[in-house]
């Protein structure tokens, strides 16, 4: 027996037979027996890894899924009222189906509901969005992904809107200064994308990198991306330059998407070229979890950027699969610590711990670490403390846009909060 987290149990009993399949729909516990013949394996997939597949998955087939799993709980709870009625005899189902009815006919019944529900599903693979009832009212039943089904549709419309608004420039680009928190001055921006939908206005990345993934629109739209950040650091070095400041660095978010390409490298090295940046102003972010995928292969990528003379950045550091022994391995150069930890220091005393012994753990291991989500000056004094390297926060600056940029980097790059 297996309790409610694990949710499906697949034994492969003798020539591969299967049981308990189902239970990937149903949350509550079960139990079977099965008697093994010759060798026997059984397989436990935890219920969050199953939830996690299904939000990762296209965003069509997703629709799909959701729909055939509603009917299936829709023609269940039917099943079970039929069964409670014909046990208890006092139930009125408001389904079809009638407790009085004979055995046969109730069969009967079921299978004229099925048939509409497959009839249904070959509607809504045919085009007809509304064959479930998705477009007009849901059915009152029991089912947790019920509520998704109409994000998902507006999901598929956003992808199609999506391919044309690389074509049509609705993205821009806005920069979050990143502060040198020793010397209270500027080193850096992190390029944050933002899309200038035409009907809902302007849009943060949340809403659409996860469209931009499964659509694989990531690449281009990450390339775009790419080039106009190099672009922008090139025009914040010719102001630099004007008035006698070292040139900023310029971090780049990456998607796992871009970083899985086999020409990752030689695709930046082409927008090196095509803009003349210098290759080491340039900071890549990627996250933990994409170097724990494919760990031989990242570390090759690594490699590669590392060559070209590009530094990377671990974002969100702390929250994913945190593991210390890839730092070992990995030609990584900066920490940014997740705001998270940050945002919660002060009222949470483990937090500070983490915090202080994060920033420790950086320099020990020669690492340069950003405090990410910095927005209050008490904070920012304790990273102070702890010897910090940069700073990141609404405290400092929300993104803005690259002519305000510009009038930052012109009217001083010292930010007055770090001598609190
Ligand atoms: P991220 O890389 O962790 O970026 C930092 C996010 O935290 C940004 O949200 C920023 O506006 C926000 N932030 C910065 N300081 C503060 C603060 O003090 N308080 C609070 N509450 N928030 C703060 P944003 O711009 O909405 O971006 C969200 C995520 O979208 C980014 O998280 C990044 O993962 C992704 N993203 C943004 N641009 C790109 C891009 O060009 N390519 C890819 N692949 N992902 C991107
Ligand atoms: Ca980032
Ligand atoms: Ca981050």
């Amino acid at each position: 027996m297996l309790n409610g987290t694990h949710s499906i149990v697949v034994a492969t009993l003798g020539e591969g037979e299967l049981l308990g399949e189902m239970a990937l729909i149903d949350a509550q516990t079960r139990s079977t027996t099965a008697t093994a013949i010759g060798t026997t394996e059984l397989l436990i997939i935890p219920r969050s890894y199953v939830i996690q597949k299904m939000f990762t998955a296209d965003p069509t087939l997703r629709l799909f899924l959701q729909v055939i799993l509603d009917r299936y709980r829709d023609m269940r709870s039917r099943i079970m009222n039929v069964l409670d009625s014909v046990t208890n005899q006092e139930n009125e189902s408001d389904s079809a189906i009638h407790p009085s009815q004979p055995p046969e006919q109730l069969i009967t019944t079921l299978m004229d509901e099925y048939n509409e529900m497959q009839s249904r599903v070959l509607e809504a693979l045919n085009g007809n969005t509304d064959a479930f009832g998705i477009a007009g009212e849901r059915h009152n039943i029991d089912g947790m992904y019920k509520e998704d089904a109409d994000s998902t549709a507006s999901e598929v419309s956003m992808g199609n809107s999506l391919q044309v608004a690389l074509e049509e420039k609705q993205f821009e680009l806005l920069f979050q200064p990143i502060m040198d928190l020793q010397s209270g001055r500027i080193a850096g921006c992190e390029a944050l994308i933002r899309w200038h939908h035409p009907e809902l206005g302007m849009l943060s990345p949340n809403k659409f990198i996860g469209i931009l993934e499964e659509t694989g629109l990531i690449l281009s739209v990450g390339a775009w991306a790419l080039e106009n950040a190099c672009n922008t650091a090139q025009r914040f070095n010719e102001l630099s330059a004007s008035i006698g400041i070292p040139a900023l660095y310029m971090s780049i978010n990456l998607s796992g998407k871009q970083f899985e390409t086999a020409n990752l490298a030689a695709d930046i090295g082409i927008i090196i070229d095509r803009t003349g940046i210098n290759p080491k102003q340039i900071k890549l972010e990627i996250t933990e979890s994409l170097l724990m995928l494919e760990p031989a292969r990242a570390i090759s990528s690594l490699q590669e950027l590392q060559e070209l003379g590009i530094s990377v950045a671990i974002d969100d550091f702390g929250v994913g699969y945190s593991s210390f022994s890839y730092l070992q391995h990995f030609p990584i150069d900066t920490l940014k610590i997740d705001r998270s930890f940050v945002s919660t220091m002060l009222k949470n005393s483990k937090a500070m711990a983490i915090v202080h012994s994060l920033v420790l753990l950086a320099k020990n291991l020669k690492l340069k670490i950003i405090a990410e989500g910095v927005e209050h000056p008490t904070e920012l004094a304790k990273l102070k403390e702890y010897g910090c390297d940069y700073v990141q926060g609404f405290m400092i600056s929300e993104p803005i846009t690259e002519n305000q940029f510009m009038e930052l980097i012109q009217s001083n790059t010292h930010i007055p909060h770090t001598d609190t």
